[in-house]
């Protein structure tokens, strides 16, 4: 019998079948492909493993195709978050505004006076575009912002106290999650690190005692994702800065989320808000723009005027500095909190914060029956209340009431974590993947943010759960 041969490189080119692959993705691409596919059947060509079906263009064709769709599909991608966790830092935080999303656009797509005064036709500074906004907003002397809030904290405490002690409680030396350690944090920043006070209890009587010729600041820091009960003391933000004050010692405050309303108008967790911080004394203020603040990835810095001033000459602000998209997205957000009453409707991560849970137990009982008919006989999904968090260091221990389908294998115990497990990865391999919790022997889809149903529903059928 004659040998099976792999048809020529030229041959396939010119083929029919990929024709459509060569407009779509170039030559190059499509000889890479073509290549590297021909070499890895030669083997089996050659010993007589492959039929002539399976190394016929048409075939080969077909395989070269999905190898170069693969090929172009982005890694960044769009994904379901129905972890019950809404300012998923892993997950890309708060989703923004349309008025956000416009002004992105428009900042991506055209010139723009980034740091040029139209007024003066002079050169002008990119702070000055938000800066007014910010003012009216927390009640600042001055502000300055920066690529993130860990960037936010590293340039204030290198501008403010490098060479110097930074005073801090040890219940305040936090990690907020990968590397971000304030101790790490303010050794890189050049300051010495003087830890007062206890895990627990802290007292003013602790900072004042640290206070010496050496000295170049306080600072406090929200203790974001943790929370310590029980008997604990800490010395009000007020009481702080008046102690800082009297030895001639700038206060900083690292709020983390720093909420810029009262939360607790929308039946939230009361978060300290950054107007209070500088009311109550805090010298500087540092915060995300991306937690609860709802806009872009940015760290705000606001407080007094000569302190932002030094903060802005240091030359880590050039290397630190916020990219113009943010900025055009951050003044977009910003512009939202002038009207409060509305900004639950507009604001998006507020709008996902405050779903009512009614609202999200009628989708999971609407959903249900999809998701039970698709998953079959060996699942029970049954549409119960659960509990979800904010995320992102906000307010650790509190829950938002929720509501969740929950889909708990009925197998042996033996194999409920291989079924959870294959569940889980079936639902990431969606073309929009969707991301659950496994919890109690049970996967749990929390519908809080599902605000697309028609895709979700729609790619549904596409699930295919390994047995
Ligand atoms: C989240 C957080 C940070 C880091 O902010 P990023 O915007 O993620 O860089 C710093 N400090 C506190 C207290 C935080 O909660």
């Amino acid at each position: 019998m004659m040998s099976l041969r792999l048809p020529s490189i030229d041959g396939l080119l010119r083929h029919p079948a990929c024709v459509p692959l060569l407009e779509r993705h170039g030559r190059e691409s499509l000889l890479a492909s073509l290549r590297q596919l021909l070499d890895e059947l030669r083997p089996g060509v050659l010993s007589g493993q492959l039929s002539a079906v399976e190394i016929s263009p048409e075939v080969l064709a077909g395989r070269v195709g999905e190898r170069l769709a693969q090929q172009q599909r982005s890694n960044v991608r769009r994904v379901f978050n129905l972890t019950g966790t809404v300012l998923h830092t892993n997950l890309g935080r708060a989703l923004l505004p349309d008025e956000a999303i416009d002004a992105v656009q428009m900042a991506a797509r055209y010139p723009l006076n980034l740091e040029f005064d139209l007024a003066s036709g002079k050169r002008g500074d990119r702070d000055d575009l938000i800066e007014g906004l910010i003012r009216e907003l927390t009640g600042a002397e001055a502000v300055t912002v920066v690529n993130n809030n860990a960037a936010a904290v590293l340039l204030t405490l290198n501008s403010l106290g490098a060479r110097k002690e930074g005073i801090i409680s040890r219940g305040e030396l936090i990690e907020i999650g990968g590397a971000f350690r304030i101790p790490d944090i303010m050794a890189r920043a050049g300051v010495r690190l003087h830890e007062v006070g206890t895990t627990n209890r802290t007292h003013a009587r602790d900072y004042e005692a640290a206070i010496s010729p050496r000295s170049g600041l306080i600072m406090r820091v929200h203790a974001s994702n943790y929370s310590i009960e029980g008997f604990t003391a800490r010395v009000p933000t007020s009481e702080l800065a008046e102690l800082a004050h009297r030895h001639g010692l700038p206060l900083l405050e690292d709020l983390g989320s720093g909420s810029l309303l009262d939360l607790t108008r929308w039946g939230l967790p009361a978060e300290p808000t950054v107007r209070q911080a500088l009311l109550d004394g805090a010298d500087i203020v540092t915060f995300s723009g991306d937690k609860l603040l709802g806009g872009p990835q940015a760290g705000l810095i606001v407080g007094r005027k000569e302190l932002i001033a030094k903060i802005k000459k240091n030359p880590l602000k050039r290397a630190l500095r916020v990219d113009k998209m943010t900025l055009a997205a951050l003044e977009a957000v910003l512009g939202l909190y002038r009207d409060p009453d509305r900004l639950a409707e507009r604001l998006p991560s507020l709008r996902l914060l405050t779903r009512p849970r009614a609202d999200i137990f009628a989708q999971t009982l609407r959903l249900q029956p999809f998701m039970a008919e698709l998953l079959g006989e060996r699942w029970q999904v049954s549409a119960v209340e659960a509990l979800g968090m904010i995320g992102s260091g906000s307010q650790p221990v509190a829950r938002l009431p929720s509501a969740a389908l929950c889909c708990r294998p009925q197998v042996s115990k033996r194999l409920r974590g291989r079924f959870l497990l294959n569940l889980e990865a079936a639902l990431r391999a969606l073309s929009i993947p969707v991301l659950g919790r496994i919890d109690d022997d049970a996967l749990w889809l929390d519908l809080r943010q599902l605000d697309d149903e028609p895709a979700w529903l729609a790619q549904l059928p596409q699930l295919q759960v390994a047995p």
